[in-house]
């Protein structure tokens, strides 16, 4: 009876997500157990669990409702039997494709200039952006009214524009009604030039008349005087009209040279939230999840091998597994380790980024100004626990060390600290900002 449940949750699922979503994450899913309190699902890994406990939980949890299902808590759990990811065969994923319900793809609302590719759905989340998706999520569900502006920044390649579109594509599913325009600041002060020039009428409707304006790379505004003037009173008018704006900028407002301190005060109005560097499970996440959308299953060492070398940015990632597709296409040979060792190495040479768990552990105490000595030692003062606990937390994320190896690395025997520094570290860059920024400026040290 209760796996009946699960089962027509899954039915409802695979009719409203693409298949490769659904391949990748909902395939494996069984219901383990159902009371009134509690819905435990088993899922086939963490990068999984993440994607359930973040995306999927509030879909998961309506259409249970539909059904009078209520439980109070839904639970994720990673199924220890680990070959059970490997049912998603290819002749599965074959046989699929017939009878498989493709998603209708509605193409973007002209003029908005969005691309239907950037969805909420074939974005990944991970703790490096997870507050990020979460953000943009809201907003999309209150236009206008959550979060405004929204002001996103990061650095290069690591999802500000699809997660910035993927609100616009999401408002205009929801409501199709809605005008949604969405330019790169360098089209703001172009479309502005030239209005002066040649003395244009309508630049000041065109930017006015939305409901949902989104500017991407607002840097390229920097310097630019008389246009962030413009851009001032066009964002005035919308939001004094409750109109939704949306922001991405490499750097946050304060950080941007040459804002005018108006403008940047009005940038910090709303929410501002950064998309930090991926973990290496969001790297091997997005890794399978996009092999998964062309149909080709690899094998964790491939996937972990192109986790492991293309670390800082997810267009890389993204280039680097398409350039193993296509070679192994044109050779019709299958994506192994040897292939992608073959092919990836000459980007590694190119950009050495051998980290070591000693690297982590001095970088870290250098920032916090302390002594790689007292970060290994047992002092439990709070200056040095902290640190401890953010290199313990380097160690899982960016070496993916396992917990008794980070406690050895850092002279313990009991690996039980490890884990709950690494878990307190997880939950805390969530909330302190300070933190979140302190752990982001050692990342970057260590890939320099
Ligand atoms: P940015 O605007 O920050 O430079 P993009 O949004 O252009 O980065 O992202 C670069 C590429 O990586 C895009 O193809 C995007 O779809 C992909 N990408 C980035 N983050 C994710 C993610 N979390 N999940 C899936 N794809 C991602
Ligand atoms: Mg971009």
């Amino acid at each position: 009876m209760s796996r009946a449940v699960w089962q027509s949750v899954l039915d409802e699922v695979e009719l409203s997500v693409s298949r490769a979503t659904y391949l990748t994450w909902f395939k494996n899913t069984e219901l383990v157990e159902l009371s009134d309190e509690e819905l435990v699902v088993s899922v086939a890994n963490i990068f999984a669990k993440r994607q359930f406990e973040v995306k999927f939980n509030d879909q998961v949890r309506d259409i249970l409702k539909k059904q009078g299902v209520t439980p109070k808590n839904i639970r994720f759990i990673v199924q220890s039997t680990g070959a059970q990811k490997q049912t998603v065969s290819r002749e599965t994923t074959v046989q699929q494709q017939p009878i498989a319900v493709a998603k209708p793809k509605r193409s973007s609302q002209p003029g908005s200039s969005l691309n239907p590719r950037y969805t909420f759905e074939s974005f990944i989340v991970g703790s490096s952006n997870d507050l990020a998706y979460t953000a943009c999520q809201a907003v999309s569900k209150n236009i206008g009214t959550k979060y405004n502006p929204l002001f996103l920044y990061g650095g290069v390649g690591l999802g500000k524009t699809h997660l910035i579109q993927a609100v616009g594509n999401e408002i205009l599913r929801a409501n199709p009604e809605k005008s949604v325009l969405y330019i790169s600041s360098e089209t703001f002060v172009n479309d502005f030039l030239e209005s002066i020039r040649f003395k244009k009428k309508g630049f000041a409707d065109k930017y006015r008349n939305v409901d949902v304006l989104i500017v991407d790379d607002m840097q390229f505004i920097a310097g630019k005087e008389k246009t962030q003037e413009e851009f001032f009173h066009t964002f005035n008018a919308l939001h004094q009209a409750n109109k939704q704006i949306i922001i991405s900028s490499d750097k946050p407002p304060r950080s941007i040279p040459t804002l005018t301190e108006r403008l940047r005060s009005r940038f910090e109005w709303g929410m501002s939230i950064d998309i930090q560097m991926p973990d290496f499970e969001t790297r091997c996440a997005i890794v399978e999840a996009k092999a998964a959308m062309t149909d080709v299953e690899l094998g964790r060492d491939v996937i972990e091998y192109l986790a492991n070398n293309i670390k800082s940015n997810i267009r890389e990632l993204e280039g680097a597994l398409n350039q193993l597709l296509a070679y192994c296409e044109m050779r019709g040979i299958e994506p192994d380790i040897g292939t992608v060792e073959g092919l990836i190495g000459n980007i590694r040479q190119s950009r050495p980024q051998h980290i070591s768990p000693k690297q982590i552990i001095d970088k870290t105490a250098r920032h916090f100004q302390i002594t790689p000595v007292e970060i290994c030692s047992e002092k439990r003062d709070k200056h040095i626990v902290t640190p401890r606990q953010v290199a313990m937390y380097l160690l899982r994320s960016e070496l993916h060390l396992s917990f008794p190896k980070i406690a050895q690395e850092l002279g313990r025997k009991d690996h039980t600290t490890a884990i709950h520094s690494v878990e307190k570290i997880e939950r805390a860059v969530k909330l302190d900002m300070l933190l979140r920024e302190q752990v982001a400026s050692i990342r970057e040290k260590l890939y320099v």
